[in-house]
């Protein structure tokens, strides 16, 4: 008894795959119509259990059959829709009472334009006419033969490419934009990791416009060579830059340097030997098996490497993570959908290109957040270089950073202003007797003095071993010896003890106010760096100035 699936009304047109209705035969020798029609009259066809067929990658040639039956009395025009935009070769034969009435030949080993109808995948219109029909299809790749078969009307199946040209509109836009925003910012920011973002999404959207069947539809029509090529081409630069995004973006290389190479050396050679195997052996079927194998071996490498480098502290990893384990479950769902495993739907078909999309953006968020946090480690190193790190003090270059512009404010308002210089005096012999430690006590306690002393508006610092000095706005010469003669005062009275030895200690000040004489911050400075000098050489514990004293001291 021949097993054969049931014949087909398509009286009401349906949107969904056809599998159930399909008998099939797998050539192991080449067969023409005649012969694979005996074939099938004697019952040598199998039925599918699947809406979906799928003969996986190396498939001898496939014979599929169809019974039509057309109810009404008038010819119904239908399309037959091979939904599969990488079949090498199509014949199929529209048969009535044995005879051959109608029969087309294409694939994309032929230019697009030899198609019957010009469409991404496989379209062929054909009036049914009352009565039953029989459908004889062979299909010929070296690719996954995958056959998702539908017979639908032609309106019904523009309706359908009209929706899906939409929302691959919007992915493509999507994904171009942000790949050449990262471009963008690449340039201008001048971070590899950009590059590879934007690499990585120009490869997806490489092989997803080439499997889908578009790039041929609209890019390449013209060259079949280039329609074999593009998918190995693609299919491997999408795993390998993708590799090398994750690379770089999760810091491998320094936080897992030797693993960083053996990564590289593993990925290179398998794409040296999948090149090889496609260029030397020419073995199609092998190849795409070992891609199909890289691709699985990098979705478990890329949840490795994100959970790898999350252990290790890199904040990012978890959108790298989330994003990574999203687009792997969505594949598995387009995988499971084409292998007929759960219903057909359009969802379940394209959730691959979903979960990609959320990638890419959660990817992009990523970025932005490692973008942020980089600033704020940068903003950070800055406060540091900016303090001297036994007082907390500025040191000389946040001095300058914060003077300058007090100065310019008060040049331009012809404000006096006024610099004091302070040194401890014998510092060196308090280290000699109290050791370096102790000499550190004695700083931080001047460097305290100072602080507490000083107004929100002034400028102090650690001017170097036992220097600080401090810049008065809007201060003249008298306000700024009172100052210095407070601060003087104030050390003189600190009593420090260290066992059963006590210090005491005192400092010397030189006093500066801008003057005719002094037109620039360092002449300033100079000026009550010679103040101090004089300090110093008139006895120490006393503040002095060079310039002329025409006030009363207090
Ligand atoms: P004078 O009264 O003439 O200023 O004499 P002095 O001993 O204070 O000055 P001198 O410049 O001869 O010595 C300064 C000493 O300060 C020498 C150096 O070892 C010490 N010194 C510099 N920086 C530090 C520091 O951060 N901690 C400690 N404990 N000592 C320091
Ligand atoms: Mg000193
Ligand atoms: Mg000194």
């Amino acid at each position: 008894m021949p097993v054969q699936a049931g014949t087909l009304n398509i009286t009401q047109p349906t949107t969904a795959p056809i599998g159930k209705s399909i008998s099939w035969f797998q050539e192991s020798q080449p067969l023409d119509m005649a012969a694979a029609l005996q074939k099938y009259r004697h019952g040598l066809f199998k039925t599918s259990s699947h809406e979906l067929l799928n003969f996986g990658i190396g498939s001898d040639p496939i014979w599929l059959a169809i019974e039509v039956k057309n109810d009404t009395e008038a010819p119904l025009l239908r399309r037959l829709s091979l939904k599969n935009s990488w079949l090498d070769k199509i014949q199929v034969y529209f048969l009535a009472h044995n005879r051959l009435i109608k029969e087309f030949q294409t694939g994309d080993i032929f230019p697009f334009r030899q198609r019957p109808i010009p469409d991404r995948y496989f379209d062929f219109d054909y009036p049914f006419p009352p009565g039953k029909t029989l459908v004889l299809i062979r299909a010929e790749t070296v690719e996954p033969m995958i056959l998702p078969v539908f017979l639908t009307s032609p309106e019904q199946d523009y309706q359908t490419d009209l929706l899906e040209g939409y929302s691959y509109g919007l992915l493509y836009g999507g994904l171009a934009l942000l790949a050449a925003y990262n471009f963008l910012l690449f340039l201008s920011l001048k971070s590899a990791r950009y590059f590879y973002y934007s690499a990585y999404l120009t490869a997806f959207l490489l092989l997803n416009i080439t499997y889908t069947g578009h790039g041929y539809r609209w890019l390449w029509p013209n060259s079949p060579q280039w329609q074999f090529s593009s998918h190995f081409i693609f299919n491997l630069l999408f795993p390998f830059t993708g590799l090398l995004f994750a690379l770089l973006f999760l810091d491998i290389k320094l936080a897992f340097p030797r693993l960083y190479q053996w990564v590289i050396w593993i990925s290179t050679g398998c794409l040296s030997t999948i090149a090889g195997i496609i260029i030397v052996a020419h073995n199609y079927p092998l190849a795409i098996s070992l891609i199909l194998m890289f691709t699985q071996a990098y979705c478990i490498g890329m949840i490795l490497l994100g959970v790898l480098s999350l252990r290790a502290g890199e904040r990012a990893a978890r959108f790298f993570l989330l994003g990574t384990v999203t687009h792997i479950v969505t594949s598995m769902f387009s995988i499971l959908t084409v292998e007929a495993l759960i219903p057909y739907s359009i969802l379940g078909h394209r959730s691959a290109e979903i979960g990609l999309t959320i990638d890419a953006l959660l990817l992009a968020f990523a970025l932005a957040d490692q973008f942020r946090t980089l600033n704020h480690q940068k903003m950070e190193a800055l406060e540091l270089a900016m303090l001297d790190p036994l007082t907390s003090m500025n040191n000389r270059r946040a001095f300058y950073w914060q003077t300058r512009p007090i100065w310019n404010n008060c040049i331009r308002k012809k404000r006096a202003m006024s610099l004091v210089m302070i040194d401890i005096d014998h510092f060196k012999r308090i280290n000699d007797v109290f050791g370096h430690s102790y000499g550190d006590v004695v700083l931080k306690k001047v460097a305290q003095i100072l602080m507490k002393e000083a107004r929100t508006s002034d400028v102090a610092a650690r001017w170097g071993g036992e220097e600080f000095v401090l810049f008065m706005g809007e201060t003249s010469l008298p306000e700024a010896f009172s100052f210095a003669e407070r601060i003087r005062e104030k050390a003189s009275n600190i009593r420090l003890t260290d066992g059963n030895k006590s210090l005491f200690f005192s400092v010397s000040i030189g006093v500066a106010s801008v003057d005719y004489n002094v037109s620039d911050l360092d002449e300033l400075i100079a000026t009550a760096d010679k103040s101090l000098y004089l300090a110093k050489k008139n006895g120490r514990n006393q503040v002095c100035t060079t310039q002329e004293a025409t006030f009363e001291l207090a």
